[in-house]
């Protein structure tokens, strides 16, 4: 529920509607968000190609039997000053339908450049975010992105504040949901005990449509009929029958997990990086804190903890990487290699999808396909 389309910066050229169509059942991708809704543009190329499944608020493509449907959905940035320091918030909208879109972007036209990125930002307070997409329409969803990433988030060590309400002020009781990010999981969200009514989601943040990057991180839903009303009860009920589960990376697999300086190739445990004063070793300079540092800031609670009440996770790697790793195959280029692929398709034609290979098969099933190593990993 948070992709990006072809119109943000950094993103792959394939991002459309018909790729992402075609590689999100081989995921066991059921939903998606649509990505960039406010990009005129890309709202426009929305419009002709999906039509509204049956008045359930979910769309799917026109002309074609693909299983998959769409949620109007985007992700915008906030500028805002608190003490005197500009903080810079990403956040994620989703909408009922591509007409609300359409009427979010009247109102929002005029307060940044909609047209630029897919992911627009506003020089506004979030609580005036928070207030326009609301009288739009109550049922539109915002909450916090990628929420403890150094940069561009609600907890991040480079522009983010340390509460909810130093971000949403007295809009915050309208947040009902937080998106932990790559490079942070329900766990260590459960550490901070101001977060526990929101509902944690997890979510690609997908800039292309290949299986090892969309759906690395997702929610699984068990709605009665599939209706983005359900969705969004599901999430702010925090059923567990509805809301049955979310898909995790490892944290370590983010790559803002560990405190450090990418450009010094310098990565560091926090605690290391507190005994060195948070000064980088190679070039003298503040370190960037990573997500675990974060988490221990503003923490109140040991590690391990865990909540009454709460979704359960599952920790998988996309299964790309995991055959990859067992071919000894390194470097983000032979994720591509056409071994990884054939052996990835083989697997996804017996059991039906990504997730089913991994979730569900067992090891018999799998040495009946592909080689010892690869079913044991
Ligand atoms: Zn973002
Ligand atoms: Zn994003």
């Amino acid at each position: 529920m948070h992709i990006h389309s072809k119109y943000s910066a950094a993103t792959s050229e394939k991002m459309n509607i018909r790729e992402l169509a075609t590689y999100a059942p081989l995921k066991g991708i059921n939903l998606l968000g649509t990505g960039d809704v406010l990009h005129p543009q890309w709202l426009k190329e929305l419009k002709e190609s999906l039509e509204e499944f049956s008045n359930t608020g979910f769309y799917r493509v026109r002309g074609v039997s693909s299983e998959v449907m769409f949620v109007a959905q985007t992700e915008v940035g906030t500028v805002h000053e608190v003490d005197g320091r500009a903080r810079r918030i990403h956040h994620v909208i989703l909408m009922p339908s591509l007409e609300v879109a359409e009427q979010l972007i009247d109102l929002l036209k005029d307060k940044g450049d909609l047209e630029a990125d897919g992911r627009p930002i506003f020089t506004i307070h979030p609580a005036e975010l928070v207030e326009l997409v609301l009288e739009v329409d109550k049922w539109n969803f915002i909450f916090p992105a990628h929420a403890w990433t150094p940069w561009w988030s609600i907890f991040g060590s480079r522009g983010g504040v340390d509460s909810l309400e130093e971000c949403y002020a007295d809009k915050s009781h309208e947040i009902k949901a937080l998106e932990t990010g790559l490079s942070s999981d329900p766990e260590m969200n459960w550490r901070v005990s101001a977060l526990d009514r929101l509902a944690l989601l997890s979510n690609s943040d997908s800039h292309s449509p290949y299986p090892h990057r969309l759906g690395r991180e997702a929610n699984v839903f068990k709605l009665e009929e599939p209706s983005y009303k359900e969705l969004i009860k599901a999430i702010t009920e925090k059923n567990p029958e509805k809301f049955l589960m979310t898909i995790e990376v490892d944290p370590a697999y983010g790559k803002y997990h560990w405190t450090g300086h990418r450009k010094c190739g310098v990565s560091m445990p926090p605690e290391e990086a507190v005994k060195r004063g948070g000064i980088c070793p190679v070039c003298g300079k503040p370190l960037t804190k990573g997500v675990e540092q974060r988490v221990e800031e503003l923490a109140d609670r040991p590690r391990g903890f865990k909540p009454q009440r709460y979704i359960p996770f599952k920790r998988l790697l996309p299964l790309s990487e995991v055959i990859a790793a067992c071919l000894n195959l390194r470097g983000e280029s032979k994720l591509y290699s056409g071994r990884v692929w054939e052996m990835s398709m083989k697997l996804i034609n017996r059991f039906g999808d990504e997730y089913s290979v991994l979730l569900k098969a067992t090891l018999e099933e799998l040495v009946e396909v592909v080689p010892e190593r690869i079913a044991q990993a």
